[in-house]
Order: C-alpha cells, then sequence, then structure tokens
C-alpha cells in the first residue's frame, strides 16, 4: 500500500510518498511558487538513505493543478520514478491545518467534506484555501483514489468547554463558533503513541504533557491519551512564544497600538504573526541564529531565550495543575529534538514538582526516542522525534481499512 501524503499550501504543495509496509519514505518533495514569475520543484527520491538523489526544477507553475502534474510526472517518470503508474498510488491524505468543530476524525473525501472545508474558510482564511485548491486538483487528478483528509485540529477536540471556551459574550460560540481549536494536533498525536510505547504503557493510560518547539510551538495536556488543554487556540497565535509569533498577550495593546501607531487590524495581525516572538525581541527568529548571538554578549537575544523557557515553564507548571498525575514531558520538533539549552530552560526550577534532567543525557547528541530526566525524577522527561507525515499517512490507512 503506497500513501500520497499531501500539504497544499496557497503557493506551495508540499509532499511525500510512503510504501505502508515498511513505512519507507520513497519520495518527497515541493512544489514553491505557484502563481509566481518562476516557480520551483525539489523532488528527493529515497531521502535520508544511501540511495538519495535530488531533482530540482524552476519554471512557471501557474496554479496547483501544473504543480500536480509535475509531481506526478516525477513520481511515474520511466526512468527515475519511484513508482510504475499513478494507479499504484492506494490512496491520498491531505493535511488540513482546521477542521473546526465540523470535524472529530480523520475522513473520506467526498462533496460534502469539501463543503464543510469552504464552511470553514472565515476561521482559517490563509490556511483552508490552499488545502481546498490541493484536494480539488488531487480529486480531478486521481478520480478512482480514495482520498482523506486530517485535521491539526481533530486531536484537541477532546478538550472539555472548560479548557476551549474564551470568556468572551457566549453568543460568539453560538454564532461565530469563537473558541480553542489547538494545532498541531498530528504531532500530539503522533508523540503520545510513541510515548506510551516508550514507557511501555497503553496509550488510553498515560498522562502526558507534550512539548512542541519549532518555528511554531505549542504544548498539550493529555489525559489518557487524549487531549484535555492546549496553548493554541482559536488560531496558532496563543500560548507559547515563538519564532515570530507573540503567544499569549493582552489584548488591549491593540487598541493601544492603534491610537499610538496608526496600525489597523490587518497591521496589527502581521505585527502579531509575522514580526513578534523571538524575531521582535531580538530581530532573529531561527533559534541557532539567537544561539550565536547570545555566545556573543547580544542582551536581547539572551532575553528572548529566557522569556521563551520561562512561557514553557509556566506553561508545564500550569498543566501539572491540569492533570494530578504526570507520567512524562515530550519535548519534540526542531527546537524540543535538537536543543538541550532549551529542554533545560523549560524544566529550570520545577524539582520541587517532581521535574529533574539528566543533564548529561540532555547535552548529549543522541537521536531517536529518548529519556533525558534523572533516575531520582519523578515525571519521565522524554525526546520523541515527531512525524506528521507518517502519522497523516497511518490515519489515511486507518480510515480505508475502517471502510
Ligand atoms: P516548523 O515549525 O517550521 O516545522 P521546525 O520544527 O523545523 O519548525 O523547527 C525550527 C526551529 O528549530 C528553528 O528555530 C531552528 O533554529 C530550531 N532548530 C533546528 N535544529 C536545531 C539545532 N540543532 N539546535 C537548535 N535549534 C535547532
Amino acid at each position: 500500500m503506497n500513501i500520497l501524503v499531501i500539504n497544499s499550501g496557497s503557493s506551495s504543495i508540499k509532499y511525500l510518498l510512503l510504501d505502508m509496509r515498511t513505512e519507507a519514505v520513497l519520495c518527497s518533495g515541493a512544489v514553491e511558487r505557484i502563481g509566481e514569475e518562476m516557480g520551483n520543484l525539489s523532488h528527493k527520491i529515497a531521502p535520508g538513505t544511501m540511495g538519495e538523489s535530488q531533482v530540482s526544477l524552476s519554471e512557471p507553475i501557474a496554479n496547483h493543478e501544473k504543480g500536480m502534474h509535475l509531481v506526478i510526472a516525477l513520481i511515474t517518470d520511466p526512468e527515475r520514478g519511484v513508482v510504475k503508474s499513478k494507479d499504484e498510488i492506494t490512496a491520498i491524505g491531505h493535511r488540513i491545518v482546521q477542521g473546526g468543530d465540523l470535524f472529530t476524525a480523520s475522513c473520506l473525501v467526498d462533496d460534502e467534506v469539501v463543503a464543510g472545508l469552504e464552511k470553514l474558510v472565515p476561521l482559517a482564511p490563509v490556511h483552508n484555501p490552499g488545502h481546498l485548491a490541493g484536494i480539488r486538483v488531487a480529486r480531478e487528478l486521481f478520480p478512482g483514489t480514495p482520498q482523506v483528509t486530517v485535521f491539526d485540529t481533530v486531536f484537541h477536540q477532546t478538550m472539555p468547554p472548560r479548557a476551549f471556551m474564551y470568556a468572551l459574550p457566549y453568543e460568539l460560540y453560538d454564532e461565530l463558533k469563537l473558541r480553542r481549536y489547538g494545532f498541531h494536533g498530528t504531532s500530539h498525536c503522533y508523540v503520545t503513541k510513541e510515548a506510551a510505547k516508550f514507557l511501555g504503557k497503553p496509550v488510553d493510560d498515560v498522562n502526558l504533557i507534550t512539548v512542541h518547539l519549532g518555528n511554531g510551538s505549542s504544548m498539550c495536556a493529555v489525559q489518557g491519551g487524549k487531549s484535555v488543554d492546549t496553548s493554541m487556540g482559536l488560531t496558532p497565535l496563543e500560548g507559547l512564544i515563538m519564532g515570530t509569533r507573540c503567544g499569549d498577550t493582552d489584548l488591549a495593546i491593540y487598541p493601544l497600538l492603534e491610537a499610538a501607531k496608526g496600525l489597523n487590524i490587518t497591521e496589527i495581525n502581521d505585527l502579531t504573526n509575522k514580526k513578534s516572538g523571538f524575531k521582535g525581541i531580538c530581530g532573529m527568529n531561527d533559534l541557532r541564529d539567537i544561539h550565536k548571538a547570545v555566545a556573543e554578549g547580544n542582551a536581547r537575544a539572551r532575553l528572548a531565550l529566557d522569556m521563551f523557557g520561562y512561557r514553557n515553564r509556566k506553561y508545564i507548571g500550569s498543566y501539572m495543575a491540569v492533570l494530578g498525575r504526570v507520567d512524562a514531558i515530550v519535548f519534540t520538533a526542531g527546537i524540543g529534538e535538537n536543543d538541550p539549552v532549551s529542554r533545560e530552560l523549560s524544566c529550570r526550577g520545577l524539582s520541587a514538582l517532581g521535574v529533574e534532567l539528566d543533564h548529561e543525557r540532555n547535552q548529549s547528541g543522541e537521536r531517536g526516542a529518548r529519556d533525558i530526566g534523572a533516575k531520582s525524577s519523578k515525571v519521565r522527561v522524554l525526546v520523541i522525534p515527531t512525524n506528521e507525515e507518517l502519522e497523516i499517512a497511518r490515519q489515511t490507512a486507518e480510515v480505508l481499512r475502517a471502510r
């Protein structure tokens, strides 16, 4: 069974083809700058293996349809293709950012699902139109192939109302579905299952705090394998301090910004999503650059790092209060998997709550799933590499099996 995972944005299509017998990645790539004067396609065959090879193209790519045609041509190329024809693709899994409260599970795409996604565009104006473009083209080009939507929000659909409601007038929830949805659900779901395996416990028996720290960052309180709270909200802006997003702030800042700086809502949205977080504090959004700057004595970079660690710590502490019993704190994604300093700052001062790091294991350059907690730590501290594409493919396969 070969599953093609597609993450279609407004001007890009990222894709990955997996052989589900071994879960090996046959090929992966990205079509970028769709609709611009010049487009790009980079395609890797057998990525991450000894036999890895790459193909790059630069040409105008007018729309998603053209982009998908190029991808199919590469995947089925008589010489370098990884399959003979597109019929060898058993199913397609589409990553969808916002499923609102219309979608509580991954599901087979039909006209009703497409209509639901269209209805959700006001909640996800940046993401859902790009996903819809990808689904339309994939349905046209693979007419007999089952297609499945896998949502970033679904894992968090188990949050209780006390966690997902905003304390705004209730009518706004009824009328506009304004509530917290949470994101990165595919990643939180994947590392929850992997952490349960690592701990040797059934997944519905684990209580975890999963900490996804990347360019976008979020945390999740997992009780009995299910999300009961998460740091992102109606959009991915809420919660932790991120590469360019501010996370939690006082909403009263916005009218003040309007009055003092003449900024309109669009500009404020841009400011909070694209010019804040690490970037807003020290001008850099990549943590590796921030570390270099800290080493050179840059005080703003130091402040950004301190703020990041402090916010993470506050959330870990509050999720410990939410959960009562915590089996493990699980770090994942670009920063969570690779940066010992961030993990140390996030766990600092939590020994009274039973969280202690083994500093040597935290610093070691080990890869893969590992325990970096001290022997004496009551709460295990794990690093588990995330794999959102594999989780999308697995959920796609599950939906097919359940048909
Ligand atoms: P995205 O949210 O875009 O998927 P990633 O999960 O790839 O982001 O994480 C990107 C972040 O991870 C960047 O801030 C980058 O600096 C950081 N990162 C990646 N590798 C390392 C590393 N070896 N050490 C420290 N930080 C790293």
